[in-house]
């Protein structure tokens, strides 16, 4: 058994998270030089980017992308801001644009404006003449972060050698996720699942298995677990930082879903508080929420589902609607704004973006561009062929299932 302690350490990214937060509504994109003065620490690059304004930012993007032609493909996520946003050729949730990604023969150039574990995702499901560009190589994600491959080894030994053959195991990560967890799940006739097809993934996982260990995000696993039958008290967090996870071999034997002590730091800021004052202040008001949120926040509200469900439930609903949304701040304004007929607004008066995909700013996009035009591939992702081969084989299966 491999079980030990460990000191807890908190990503980066999610240390940062909070210096994002404030009250002031206005996310419109400074000089990235400007940006930087908070104290972030990403990635750098030439002077002359970062005091380019974003107007002049957005002219040379859109000459770029024009002069680049077929050749590039950008690729855009719903919490990217609008001065990203706007140059993306598809927009979607991690699972529309990792579909996206597989069907872009054509393209020699996919640049995805989002964050590090969906660049590699891009990476695998693409062909290997495709060259995949992440803008910022510093744009990762914490919840991501919080499940480091020799953890999840260590945990995955440690569960395997007290179970034995007396249960089968089955690993199943969430897409946010580095590309060697869904390597470990792919080589262990495990599978990836998104907040799309998750209720899917489970049943096909129980097909093959009576446990599952669920990564990176405890909620979105509580939740669907929930959602299928299973009661709270057949659940179990592993902590990676205490031996067994923090549990006894009976526990762990006992246990029917066990879940990664992950988080994302932008959705488990909702609150039950805020669902009773949006209530309280908006008669006919409807909360939805994503499955990232906690399990009392997923209960209390009216709706619960993937970054693409709300946006659809939302669009597809009459004039007149209200909504109180528990989602990412760039997406909600973006709903508001789109959708003017409507009353919509985030859950969290504090107005608090992803951090990590916010590290896209327009300067990076601009910059990756002009390299592409000199012929310079500038931040580009390979994931290593074992990690690839077995990480598209856990893929295949998630988006064989749905
Ligand atoms: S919203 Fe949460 S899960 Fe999504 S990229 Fe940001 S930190 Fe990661």
């Amino acid at each position: 058994m491999v079980s030990k302690t460990k000191k807890p350490s908190i990503p980066i990214t999610e240390i940062e998270q909070s210096a994002f937060c404030q009250t002031d509504e206005d996310l419109a994109s400074k000089t990235l030089q400007e940006e930087f003065e908070i104290g972030v620490q990403w990635q750098k690059l030439p002077i002359s980017y970062m005091r380019t304004s974003p107007e002049q930012l957005s002219n040379n993007i859109q000459k770029a992308k024009k002069t680049l032609g077929q050749k590039l493909v950008i690729l855009g996520h719903h919490y990217q801001r609008n001065e990203v946003i706007q140059f993306a050729d598809f927009r979607g949730d991690s699972f529309k644009l990792s579909q996206f990604a597989a069907e872009q023969k054509e393209a020699e150039f996919i640049v995805f404006c989002g964050v590090h574990f969906m660049a590699e995702t891009a990476d695998i499901l693409s062909t290997p003449q495709q060259k995949v560009i992440l803008p910022n190589m510093t744009a990762g994600c914490s919840m991501s972060d919080m499940a480091q491959k020799d953890d999840v080894l260590d945990c995955w030994e440690d569960i395997n050698d007290v179970i034995g053959s007396k249960s089968s195991l089955i690993p199943m990560t969430y897409m946010n996720s580095a590309a060697a967890i869904k390597s470990l799940c792919g080589e262990n006739n495990g599978i990836v699942c998104t907040s799309s097809n998750a209720d899917a993934a489970f049943d096909w996982a129980f097909e093959r298995g009576d446990k599952i260990l669920f990564l990176p995000d405890q909620h979105l696993g509580r939740n669907t677990a929930y959602k299928k039958g299973i009661k709270l008290n057949e659940m179990i967090v592993w902590n990676p930082f205490k031996p067994l996870g923090g549990h006894t071999e009976e526990v762990l034997e006992k246990a029917k879903i066990i879940l990664w002590q992950g988080h994302c730091s932008v959705h488990t800021r909702f609150t039950l508080e805020q669902i009773r004052q949006a209530r309280e202040t908006h008669k006919d008001i409807n909360v939805i929420v994503h499955p990232e949120c906690t399990f009392d926040v997923v209960n209390e509200a009216d709706l619960c589902g993937s970054t693409e469900f709300i946006k659809k439930a939302i669009v597809d609903s009459p004039a007149g609607t209200k909504w109180a949304v528990g989602t990412e701040i760039s997406m909600v304004n973006r709903l508001a704004e789109e959708n003017p007929d409507k009353t919509i607004f985030c859950l969290d008066s504090v107005v608090c973006p992803c951090s990590t995909m916010y590290r896209i700013h327009p300067a990076y996009l601009s910059w990756v561009l002009d390299g592409l035009l000199e012929g310079v591939v500038v931040n580009q992702i390979q994931v290593d062929q074992k990690t690839r081969e077995f990480s598209r084989i856990a893929l295949e299966r998630m988006l064989s299932v749905v």
